[in-house]
């Protein structure tokens, strides 16, 4: 017959720590509720479950760089009339698309919310035990460079591949040279139907020759991404654009005629 006075130790050593914490004071209310003994082991199981996937979230959205605070909460919808706003939900919420390896583009100018919605997604997939790795993609590709001089890329690429979903937040602004688009390329091609890759860059496919050194690199790049992806375009003014407006025009009355204008021009 097992002693209940090991009962502590057994559950550390089954690393089962919210049990360790919870037995005692529901054993109390178990005896005061007149539980049965499987509803105790049941509470305390679930309270053991909900407390571990609390954790791993907290720990893949900081593992992930996400940037804080950009969620589908924080985003105004009704700004951006041209998304829609019950796919980006859907891609936030269901992650078969990940499941499938699939690839997500966001395309637009400058401050219309790429990176905003990217994180948002990201930050749903995590909710869903997901685990995404936000770059910014000049870094990344500065470090995977690194990693090809010393030898070691493959390792590093296969240490990417923990990560069901990447970011390559501003593609765009990756400066064409041969070494620098070289491994940009290598992770495309090694993620290629493996995992999946959320693009952003104000840069559209028929720029990305000024991203890759040759055509026939640009072209299979091109391929690989598209093959299974989800392409979002925005076409937008610059919400911080926006916001700056608004904000001088509440202290400078001045100034709304100027934005009231710029709102009949468009
Ligand atoms: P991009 O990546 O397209 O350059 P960002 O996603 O960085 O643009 O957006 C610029 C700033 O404006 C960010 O602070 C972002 O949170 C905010 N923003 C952009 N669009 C919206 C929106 N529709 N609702 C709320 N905030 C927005
Ligand atoms: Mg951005």
């Amino acid at each position: 017959m097992a002693r209940s006075e090991t009962l502590p130790v057994l559950l550390r050593q089954l690393r089962l720590s919210t049990m360790a914490r919870l037995w005692e004071p529901f054993l109390a209310r178990a005896e005061e509720e007149r539980w049965d003994p499987a509803q105790y082991l049941a509470a305390l199981c679930e309270h053991e479950l909900n407390e571990r996937h609390s954790r791993r979230i907290a720990r893949f959205t900081k593992e992930s760089r996400l940037p804080v605070g950009k969620t589908l909460a924080t985003f105004d919808f009704g700004q951006t009339p041209t998304i829609q706003a019950k796919k980006i939900e859907a891609m936030a919420q269901n992650s078969d698309w990940v499941r499938r390896a699939e690839n997500l583009l966001f395309f637009g100018p400058s401050g219309v919310g790429k990176t905003h919605l990217a994180a948002a997604i990201s930050h749903g997939l995590i909710e869903q035990s997901i685990r995404v790795r936000h770059f910014t993609t000049t870094a990344l590709v500065q470090e995977m460079q690194q990693a090809r001089a010393d030898l070691r890329l493959e390792n590093f690429l296969a240490k990417l591949d923990k990560y069901a979903v990447i970011v390559l937040d501003d593609l765009g602004y990756v400066r064409k040279s041969e070494a620098e688009t070289h491994v940009l390329f290598e992770l495309i091609a090694h993620r290629y139907e493996t995992g999946s890759i959320i693009i952003t860059s104000n840069q559209p496919f028929g720029e990305w020759d000024k991203i890759f050194t040759d055509a026939s690199m640009t072209v299979a790049a091109i391929d690989r991404v598209v093959h299974h992806a989800n392409i979002i375009e925005i076409q937008a003014e610059s919400y911080r654009k926006r916001q700056a407006i608004s904000h001088n025009c509440k202290s400078r009355p001045e100034l709304a005629i100027t934005a009231q204008i710029r709102k009949e021009d468009q």
